[in-house]
């Protein structure tokens, strides 16, 4: 590991001040630390923001302010969260291990980097890692990696079980830096890859997250699923976050649907959404919603499972939801 220098912020002012180039704000350190060992990051001085005073959990009216610093496991703890919020509770403790979540925040869990196995590997090609590299995942081990909005640049996924769940909630993310406040809404804060994989968000040099901000949990039953290839301790294949609101009629009055695994970001399924508001709550229903999303799929050769799987995964889960 390159040597760096360590400095831990007082405050969410000082942190911004003390960012320069060469500069990483470091949170619980699982999946930076991880990168730095691996020499995937490098950077020359890290600035600690893990015990800034951002690690309480709040209403706000009918809102819930999450601070940036809370670990995972005092999220899904939570008893505002679980009993507001249970999909987002559930997504959380769908992911890593009891004792990674006690480290990790929740502003690091949104930028954890992809899993793709060649953006780990330094002795390889890799556009997100080195712009202009190439992508061996294409014609390589693309197995785990994106159905839906890949670029022939990057066909890499977004690991977070956390964000799938916040952006079916619309959650906002708070954000302080060199360029002022400002709050970025979910999905919005990951960004598809296009021509620039090395960019994951929307986020500028010494953008902080400050917290994540929780509007009033929306009408109808909900749920997280996971499909992974063990049952802990994995990333998801694919992941669902959906929120289903029957009417007494048994048409469709609100649907929220959020995928993980299948894209660079937190993939909300707005087709399928618009498919169903308004239709009725029948399987068969759900099977067309489902088909409306996926027909944008562009699945690779080893990761064309995805789609069936999606598909499932999604009318099994309304199915559920369903009165
Ligand atoms: C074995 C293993 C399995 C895992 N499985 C899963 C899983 O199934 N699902 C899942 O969702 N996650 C999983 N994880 C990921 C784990 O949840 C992340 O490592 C963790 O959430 C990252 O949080 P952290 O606070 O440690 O971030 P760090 O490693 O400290 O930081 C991650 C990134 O966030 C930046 N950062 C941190 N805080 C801020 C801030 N306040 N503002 C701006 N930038 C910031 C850092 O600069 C860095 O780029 C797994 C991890 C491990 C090690
Ligand atoms: S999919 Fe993205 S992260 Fe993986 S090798 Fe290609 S460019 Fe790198």
């Amino acid at each position: 590991m390159r040597p760096f220098e360590y400095a831990r912020a007082a405050s969410t002012a000082e942190a911004v001040r003390d960012f320069g180039p060469g500069t990483m704000y470091l949170g619980g350190g699982t999946n930076l630390v991880d990168l730095m060992r691996l020499g995937v990051a490098e950077p020359e001085r890290l600035v600690d923001v893990s015990r800034l005073p951002l690690d309480t959990i709040e209403p706000a009216g009918d809102r819930v302010r999450v601070g940036a610093t809370v670990r995972n496991t005092d999220l899904a703890a939570d008893p505002l969260i679980r009993s507001r919020y249970p999909m987002l509770a559930r997504a959380v403790l769908t992911g890593a291990s009891g004792q990674v979540r006690n480290v990790a925040t929740v502003a690091g869990n949104l930028l954890q980097r992809t899993r793709c196995t060649y953006f780990q590997d330094v002795t390889r090609p890799c556009n997100k890692r080195r712009p202009g590299s190439g992508c061996p995942a294409i014609a390589g081990d693309h197995a785990g990696l994106a159905i839906l909005g890949s670029s022939d640049a990057c066909v890499a996924t977004h690991p977070s079980d956390m964000a799938v769940a916040l952006a079916a909630l619309d959650a906002q993310v708070h954000v302080t830096g060199p360029g002022g406040d400002r709050i970025v809404p979910m999905p919005g804060l990951h960004r598809l890859p296009g021509e620039e994989p090395e960019r994951d968000t929307v986020l500028s040099p010494g953008d902080l997250i400050t917290a994540v901000e929780l509007p009033p949990p929306p009408p109808g039953a909900s749920l997280y699923r996971k499909v992974r290839e063990r049952a802990s301790f994995a990333f998801a294949l694919v992941s669902i976050a959906a929120v289903l609101d029957v009417g007494r009629d048994g048409t469709v009055a609100g649907c929220r649907i959020a995928l993980g695994g299948v894209a660079h970001v937190p993939w909300r399924a707005e087709r399928a959404e618009q498919a169903l508001i308004g239709g009725p709550a029948t399987g068969e229903a759900f099977l067309q919603a489902a088909e409306a999303e996926l027909e944008q799929a562009r699945p690779l050769p080893r990761n064309a499972y995805k789609v069936p799987l999606a598909r499932n995964l999604i009318v099994a889960t309304l199915e559920e939801l369903a009165p």
